[in-house]
């Protein structure tokens, strides 16, 4: 208990010395982990509990963002773990950096759930899987940039990080979407102040999560995929969730509608953003 206390003191620290919004425990533990666990496709977040003990421990996030309404300025550079509202809306995000096969059953259980989504695509996964990124952009659902190749921009030059991003907005530009800026997924969520401050002199805001449905696992299960949202659902929930899990793609139907029977209704990370940061 005592060490938890130190450990949040900690946190507390990191949060405010590096102005982020409230993830600076995510901060510095995903940076962590990232480094033990490099084959990991995704952030190596070490238990679920320990993700639940720090997401309740950050001090309140966003008290100079709080606001009742959706737009609130979010500038560029800054991060974001939630949609700063009291409304019960819930941004769906879905990073795709390998297998699209999942893809066509998650847009049939958004479209036929009357939900919305926003799609963090590598550049890689652009250039290997046009069909998918057509879909995608068929459903004229938002599509964000999540770097070329997966890298940890943390271990990134200024250049790496410039090119990555570049990179694979032209990708997506030329596939047909629209410019993927402000919105930016850090692989592995491993992110720092310095790694934002590129991120806004690029254009673009760091998007987190309030809730890590860790569906990358392959020993995930759909009922755990859904208990973990349905146990952590809030006002402005940013929701974690991969493309390439075969879990997501088959809970998730069933999940739109529990999360819509609480009374929330769907917003993309697009929407939800100011006109200032579009
Ligand atoms: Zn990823």
């Amino acid at each position: 208990m005592c060490l938890t206390i130190a450990v949040i003191g900690v946190c507390a620290v990191i949060v405010f010395g590096l102005g982020l919004a409230a993830t600076g425990c995510s901060l510095s533990k995903g940076t962590t982990t990232s480094t033990s666990t490099s084959v990991a496709h995704e952030p190596a977040t070490t238990t679920t509990s320990e993700s639940t003990t720090t997401s309740e421990s950050q001090p309140p996030s966003t008290l100079k963002l709080t606001t009742t309404t959706t737009t609130v300025a979010l500038l560029p550079g800054k991060e974001y773990e939630r949609i700063p509202t009291t409304e019960k809306i819930v941004a769906l995000t879905f990073d795709a950096a390998y297998d699209p096969s999942p893809l066509p059953a998650i847009i049939a259980a958004l479209e036929d759930g009357g939900a919305k989504g926003t799609f963090f695509l590598t550049g890689e996964f652009v250039r290997d899987f046009p069909k998918s990124v057509a879909q995608i952009i068929e459903t004229g659902f938002p599509i964000g940039n999540h770097s070329f190749s997966h890298p940890d921009f943390t271990k990134l030059t200024d250049a790496q990080m410039r090119s990555q991003l570049t990179k694979t907005a032209s990708l997506i530009t030329k596939a047909g979407a629209d410019s993927p800026k402000p919105l930016f997924r850090p692989p592995y969520g491993a992110r720092n102040k310095h790694v934002l401050s590129v991120l806004r002199s690029a254009g673009y805001v760091s998007v987190y999560w309030t809730i890590d449905t860790l569906d990358w696992e392959t020993t995930r299960t759909p009922e755990q995929i859904e208990k973990a949202v349905l146990g952590k659902l809030k006002p402005g929930a940013i929701v974690l969730m991969h493309v390439g899990s075969k879990q997501t793609a088959s809970i998730l139907p069933k999940l739109i509608e529990e999360i819509k029977a609480q009374g929330y209704s769907f917003v993309t990370l697009r929407e939800a953003l100011p006109s200032s940061v579009k």
